[in-house]
């Protein structure tokens, strides 16, 4: 078990129950299979949040989050190319450490006291894990640097790649059933919305909203920003988690913003609106944001999902806090917000005519019911 080497260490810093004891739960329950969920079940199991069943959500994830949080800990303990030693890394491992220990040592819940505590706990587990992207792009980032310096072709990164798609992947589906049960807390939730899913999200309300948010960092970089056009059935709305759908949405305007504003910025001619339209079918609901921002080379399309690409010019510092404000630079925003598509069963496609514009396809499943991926 070369794995659980860098485990016990991680584990040695806290105190009780004994480092070793915790590593090996560590190495136990991350075998351990884990269960999946939809976007449907957390819906309907939702829709009656009584103090029984938010009993019997507290027990499930008492079950289910340490075998998440240990899959991810051994994981990032045997990472390629010296990965795992970076002291980022090494951090972020630590955090998934202390989660799992919180979780799995919690006393067992067994009624409605337990179940306030335990949620209040992993209320904070959840706030533990927020800087974990920008901390884990940092690791990658000092990596890459590193192999570059070497003049090795960081060959192999596609295999780095895959593992941040897992793990980041991961991360959603832990947010999402923490949050989940968080909200389900609140003793007056909106008409309509369970948790974190608003069961009459209208698409054309988050596109609007999105589009004001990324329009201001617009502003806020250039000085000005091109209009967007929203176009699609007002009225039409299908159960969606908000949060995600604003996340996507606000990265992929973005991009078309950046683009069409680079392209426009010193020319005389009339700067052409993006345009969003929302499409919803029988199994889809298609959301396309359209812009004439000159496109991207085919020669760059495979390396737009890949993280850290970007063709910003200055990009950010990593410094292991992500400004989500940032106009661009990170090579997130596309990545990232794939893996969130997919989380529910959709996609994400990138469309691009060099020398005129690019059409971002994002894909959402209505029907609820596909199963999250697991990692
Ligand atoms: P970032 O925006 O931080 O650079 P992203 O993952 O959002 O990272 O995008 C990666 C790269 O893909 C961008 O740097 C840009 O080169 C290219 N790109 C994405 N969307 C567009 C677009 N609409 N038009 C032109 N280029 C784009
Ligand atoms: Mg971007």
């Amino acid at each position: 078990m070369a794995a659980s080497g860098g485990v016990v260490r991680g584990a040695m810093a806290a105190s009780e129950p004994s480092a070793r004891a915790v590593a090996e739960e560590v190495v136990r329950w991350g075998s351990m299979k884990q269960t999946g969920v939809t976007l449907r079940y957390m819906m309907e199991f939702g829709s009656r949040p009584t103090e029984r069943n938010l009993l019997l959500s507290a027990q499930f994830l008492q079950k289910e989050l340490p075998i998440r949080f240990a899959r991810r800990a051994l994981e990032l303990d045997s990472l390629p190319f010296g990965l795992s030693n970076k002291p980022a890394i090494l951090k972020v491992r630590d955090w998934y450490l202390e989660s799992f220990r919180d979780i799995r040592y919690f006393p067992e819940v067994r009624n409605r006291k337990d179940e306030l505590a335990f949620t209040q706990m992993i209320k904070n587990v959840k706030v533990r894990h927020n800087n974990v992207v920008p901390t884990m792009a940092l690791g990658v980032q000092q990596l890459k640097k590193q192999l570059c310096r070497k003049r090795k072709v960081p060959f192999g990164f596609d295999e780095i790649h895959e593992f941040l798609d897992r793990f980041y992947m991961s991360r959603i589906g832990i947010r999402m059933l923490i949050g989940q049960h968080v909200a389900l807390h609140d003793p007056e939730p909106e008409p309509g919305v369970i948790g974190l899913i608003n069961t009459r999200l209208s698409p054309i309300q988050v596109a609007q909203a999105a589009s004001e948010d990324a329009r201001s960092v617009c502003l806020r970089e250039y000085g000005s920003a091109p209009d967007i056009n929203i176009y699609g059935d007002p009225t039409f709305t299908f159960p969606y988690v908000s949060v995600h759908l604003h996340l996507m949405l606000f990265e992929l305007v973005k991009n078309s913003l950046r683009a069409v504003q680079e392209r426009y910025m010193n020319s005389d001619e009339d700067v052409p609106p993006i345009r969003i339209i929302v499409a919803d079918g029988a199994e889809d609901v298609t959301i396309k944001v359209s812009d004439e921002g000159g496109g991207i080379p085919r020669s760059g399309l495979p390396k737009i999902f890949t993280y850290l690409y970007s063709t910003a010019k200055d990009p950010p510092d990593l410094d292991g806090r992500y400004d989500a404000a940032a106009m661009a630079g990170y090579g997130f925003g596309l990545p990232i917000s794939r893996l969130y598509a997919r989380y529910f069963g959709g996609d994400l496609q990138i469309i691009s005519m060099e020398g005129y514009g690019t059409d971002a396809y994002l894909h959402l499943s209505r029907l609820g019911d596909s199963e999250e991926p697991l990692p």
